[in-house]
């Protein structure tokens, strides 16, 4: 051992230190700018990071999914139509601008069915590269190219298959018609009816009233050509077989009017996401083929029998509605896509921002310098790293499973899981991210305020993520009863259900529970795997607690209706919101796990350390102790306290750093307090200076110099 190090020593001697081989991508400088270079207020932390910010980059997502996301966002910087402006248009302006986007990017076949096939995970990337941009051109154009054409493929049969093959072509453009006015998260509860009329082979579509009428509609508002509609089926017998899907001609491709039958419209100015036309639809005996029902899972034959292979309408809804659990594990993305932005903009601004400094000096320190501000920032970068591992995780096993499903493989279980686990993750993305974007937006105080440090419409644009795709508290509660319904059938049932491995741990459930703290030191508590065991116990605990809390209703003779909403405060959320929280911290601790030691791993370690602890310590303390897994008398909060206060100093040098790793280019950032050199006032001035009106003297005056308007009270 000692004569091979003596030679490589030698080796060094003579020839000077290896050259490090990096990727051969480190030389695309539009990725990996020379960020180092840049004069500025964040020039002073990047030189006191500790790892190199490309290999983190790499880390974070593979070279494939930066190359795709740069692809987009080069086009985009070069083309007039998506030129930037802090101007806030009119609603139609803003609706006909994002509309001309997504013929154009559609145009460009970015990533289409071919690339699909290849990398089914690069979707998600591809609409992140769209939303980081705009999220009204890619929420529209997700639903016209994507979902629309997506559910005919999944439920439809070879008699749809024309509309899908003019839709590649962008000869049509679709949306997704499920909510109704009275009804959005009760889907059952749905009026539109179709009734099948043997004699035309048609079913007719018909609302019985406004309440009725489909709502909320994405591209139905002004643009789309056709719709998939649920509606309730009746065969000629009078009988009612629940709802199913069907696709509907809204309006003439060439003059762009609705077909007669069918009052279609706005639904008007929304809190965000304008550029998307939101409509509604009403249907008045209007006709469609026989061949539009979406038949693979309930056809109706010329007789008007009704055949299925589901003898539980539950089972065939549950089916059909299954295609939305995409949209799910997309809404991830979403919010990892907003929560990088955001994150970005805060991080930079508190790094440039100085506020205050010593008695006795003129010096003044950035803001970040300050314990405060590091505790409002550190530990919502963690959170945004957690949620990007986590969407990225989701998205690659929901690519896979589809792929599968493709080939013929039975994926059924995988599929439960998966939609436990989507149905856990989106709420908890889109909640970790609301909670990052309002930090983000007081820590950069007034300035933060202002429409054009972009993180207002960050916060109304992720809003939307909260009740779109399955309203998030309720969703939720479908990650619980996956818990208690395999729990009832023993803890050894987790190994049956988890291919995907996000709830085996709990087939150990009985060991779990008797687990007690044994850890003094806070260096101890706060390693990665101590934390993971932490969050296991949890879940085992709040399963158990939930579990008990259900069989003692049943013993009170409740329904199953009665007990399901009786055992959600305390019970069944907590247990839901904390599968949610374990599931991001296991993906991001596998992802650690995953990386040979490297000044990267450090940094990563300590970040997934912080993302932990401060869950615990903001959500599950009381959980800890009213479950004896801590003794009375020790204080683990200020274990684990003392542990995030160590961190934060450290981290703080390596903040700035950390979110270069993610942060798309300052074209996309947009925003004069987040730009990549940290000159905040510089870009402030321009973007002030530049707006149109600013120094104008407004039109109207004379209203404040005479005042000509009021009128002279007689009295
Ligand atoms: C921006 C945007 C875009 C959308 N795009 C589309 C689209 O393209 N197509 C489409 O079909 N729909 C779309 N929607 C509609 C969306 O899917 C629904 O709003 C969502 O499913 C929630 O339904 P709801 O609005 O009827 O809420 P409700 O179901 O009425 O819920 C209202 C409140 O009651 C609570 N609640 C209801 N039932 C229970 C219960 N059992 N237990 C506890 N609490 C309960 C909910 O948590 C919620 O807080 C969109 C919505 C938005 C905001």
């Amino acid at each position: 051992m000692t004569s091979m190090v003596a030679g490589i020593n030698q080796i060094i001697k003579k020839n000077g230190l290896p050259k490090q081989v990096l990727p051969e991508i480190f030389s695309r400088k539009d990725i990996f700018p020379d960020l180092h270079l840049l004069d500025g207020p964040l020039k002073v932390y990047r030189s006191q990071s500790s790892f190199d910010w490309r290999k983190l980059r790499l880390i974070v997502e593979d070279e494939e999914s930066w190359k795709l996301r740069y692809k987009v966002w080069n086009f985009m910087e070069n083309n007039p139509l998506f030129f930037r402006s802090h101007e806030t248009l009119p609603l139609d302006v803003q609706r006909h601008q994002a509309t001309k986007r997504v013929y154009t990017l559609y145009n460009e076949k970015f990533y289409g069915l071919e690339e699909y096939m290849e990398r089914p995970d690069l979707s998600g990337k591809y609409s992140s590269a769209m939303i980081s941009y705009d999220p009204n051109v890619s929420v529209k154009l997700s639903l016209a190219f994507g979902m629309f054409p997506n559910t005919i493929r999944t439920l439809g049969s070879d008699r749809t298959l024309d509309i899908v093959n003019e839709n590649l072509n962008a000869e049509n453009a679709g949306s997704f018609a499920l909510t109704e006015i009275a009804h959005g998260s009760n889907a059952r509860g749905m009026r539109t009816t179709a009734t099948f009329e043997k004699e035309t082979k048609t079913f007719v579509l018909n609302t019985p009233d406004f309440e009725a009428a489909k709502c909320w509609v994405g591209n139905l508002g002004k643009t789309c050509t056709h719709a998939i509609v649920y509606a309730q089926l009746y065969t000629p017998d009078g009988k009612c077989h629940g709802l199913n899907a069907f696709v509907v001609p809204i309006r003439d491709k060439k003059t762009l009017l609705a077909f007669p039958g069918v009052v279609v419209g706005d639904l008007g100015e929304k809190i965000a996401l304008n550029g998307v036309d939101n409509g509604f639809v009403l249907f008045n005996n209007y006709k469609i083929p026989k061949d539009y029902m979406l038949s693979k899972t309930g056809d109706v034959d010329d007789a008007g029998n009704f055949i299925s292979q589901f003898k539980d309408p539950k089972k065939r809804m549950g089916k059909s509605l299954g295609a939305l659990s995409g949209g799910r594990v997309g809404i991830c993305e979403i919010a990892s896509t907003y929560g990088v932005k955001a994150i970005t903009i805060a991080t930079r601004y508190a790094a440039a921002r100085q506020q205050f400094g010593p008695e006795d000096s003129n010096v003044e320190y950035p803001v970040i310098e300050y314990q405060a501000q590091q505790y409002r920032m550190l530990p919502h970068l963690a959170a945004v790293y957690a949620v990007q591992f986590f969407s990225t995780f989701i998205g690659k096993i929901y690519g896979d499973m589809t792929m599968k499903l493709l080939m013929g493989e039975d994926m059924a279980t995988a599929g439960m899981e998966i939609h436990a686990l989507s149905s856990v993750g989106k709420p908890i993305c889109a909640w970790t991210v609301r909670d990052v974007i309002q930090e983000c937006r007081e820590a950069c105080g007034g300035h933060g305020y202002l429409k054009c440090a972009r993180l207002g419409d960050l916060r109304n644009e992720n809003d939307a993520n909260c009740t779109y795709e399955g309203e998030n508290n309720i969703l939720i509660q479908q990650g619980s009863n996956f818990l208690i319904n395999t729990r009832a059938k023993g803890w050894s049932a987790f190994g049956e259900v988890s291919p995907l491995g996000s709830v085996d741990f709990l087939k150990n459930g009985e060991e779990i529970k008797k687990l007690k703290w044994s850890w003094t030191q806070t260096n101890v508590a706060m390693k990665p795997e101590n934390l993971l065991t932490i969050f296991n116990w949890i879940c085992v605990h709040l399963l158990e607690r939930t579990y008990d809390k259900v069989k003692q209703l049943q013993a009170s003779g409740q329904s199953q209706f009665d007990i399901r909403n009786n055992s959600q405060v305390f019970y069944a959320i907590n247990l839901a919101k904390a599968y949610g929280h374990r599931s991001l911290f296991e993906v991001f601790y596998q992802k650690v796990q995953s990386l040979t030691p490297s000044p990267e791993r450090d940094v990563l370690s300590k970040l997934l350390s912080l993302y932990g602890a401060n869950v615990i310590v903001n959500n599950y303390i009381g959980t800890l102790y009213e479950g004896s897994f801590v003794e009375m008398g020790l204080n683990v909060c200020e274990i684990l306290q003392s542990g995030i206060l160590g961190i934060l100093p450290i981290l703080k040098l390596e903040a700035v750093t950390l979110v270069d790793a993610i942060a798309p280019p300052d074209f996309i950032i947009n925003s004069p307090l987040g730009m990549s050199d940290g000159r905040i006032y510089d870009h402030l001035k321009s973007v002030i200076y530049q707006t149109p009106g600013t120094f104008e003297r407004p039109e109207w005056w004379k209203d404040i110099s005479y005042r000509d308007y009021i009128v002279k009270s007689n009295l």
